[in-house]
């Protein structure tokens, strides 16, 4: 039995059961109870707060963990991490009163900077040889300056509009972070196992996500030509279709790529597309 602690409210909760349940482990109880087993795989959640996540992980508590990368620096806990996850992304930076002017670092210097992330500040601050008070505060960081608790602040930012509606401008970035998979160093053999596979089935949907699936039918002497832009798997599946001299095509497409990819397709010919999410991949 695996323990998987992860963030029981929050902005990572949702995100981390509907990773967990592709990837298979399924609640059994819709009741948010501390710890609830998993209906279908020999795993067991529970459920915290994203701050106690590290240590539960170092400490055995739990085996694994799924928290913000922020987080687990800022704890500094004995743990690994073994997975970087892809949601969850912010950025930690530095920022400052609109009006102020910014050259350089050097503005931080005998400033006071408040902060729910005092570690990772100091940490930065140290590296690039900058004095200034750190004022730890756990939350509502971004009003400080406002209130004169404080000359700056570094904190979480995503989207920069907390920032602007209390007259503040992000002036250094110093982590960008996103939601990683953490381990415990000395799992028993019976747990690695059960780890791999998760992680196994994780890497299934996380390769399945920024891929399609594409069929399309096209003229036979074209099919060259579409072999070059859709390069598949392996190579791409082909079908003759009851009309003669015509094909349907199956293959796999990057995403990133995919409007570049249904251009060209459609200007040699090829009709009838059709583009489908795909669930898992195993590669
Ligand atoms: P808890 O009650 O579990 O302690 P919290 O209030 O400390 O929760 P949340 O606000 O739920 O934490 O954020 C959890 C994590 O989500 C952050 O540590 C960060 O890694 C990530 N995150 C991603 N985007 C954002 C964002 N825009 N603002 C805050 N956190 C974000
Ligand atoms: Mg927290």
């Amino acid at each position: 039995m695996l323990r998987i602690a992860i963030q029981g409210k929050g902005r990572l909760n949702e995100e981390t059961l509907n990773l967990l349940q592709e990837a298979g482990v399924k609640l059994s109880s819709a009741k948010r109870t501390l710890l609830i087993p998993a209906k279908t795989f020999p795993a067991e959640l529970l459920f915290l707060r994203d701050d106690d996540i590290p240590q539960a992980v170092a400490d055995g508590v739990a085996d694994v963990g799924i928290v913000g990368e922020n987080e687990f620096m800022e704890k500094q806990k004995n743990a690994e991490i073994i997975k970087k996850l892809g949601f969850g992304k912010c950025r930690l930076s530095l920022a400052i009163p609109k009006e102020e002017d910014y050259i350089n670092l050097n503005w931080f210097n005998g400033k006071k900077i408040a902060s729910s992330y005092p570690v990772i500040l100091s940490d930065f601050l140290k590296k690039n040889a900058i004095k200034a008070d750190i004022h730890t505060i756990s939350g509502s960081v971004e009003i400080a300056p406002g209130i004169g608790l404080a000359d700056a602040i570094f904190d979480i930012v995503s989207s920069g509009s907390t920032l602007m509606s209390n007259h503040l401008k992000e002036v250094e970035t110093v982590m960008y972070s996103e939601a990683v998979l953490i381990g415990n160093k000395s799992l028993s053999k019976e747990k690695e196992k059960i780890l791999n596979e998760l992680i196994f089935r994780i890497d299934a949907v996380q390769t399945a996500e920024d891929k399609k699936y594409i069929l399309l039918n096209a003229p036979n002497n074209v099919l060259p030509d579409i072999f070059n832009i859709l390069p598949g798997m392996r190579s791409p599946t082909v079908v003759p279709l009851a009309q003669e001299g015509w094909s349907s095509v199956h293959s796999v497409i990057d995403e990133k790529r995919f409007w570049e990819i249904i251009g060209k397709l459609k200007d040699l010919g090829a009709e009838g597309i059709l583009v489908i999410p795909i669930e898992k991949m195993i590669l």
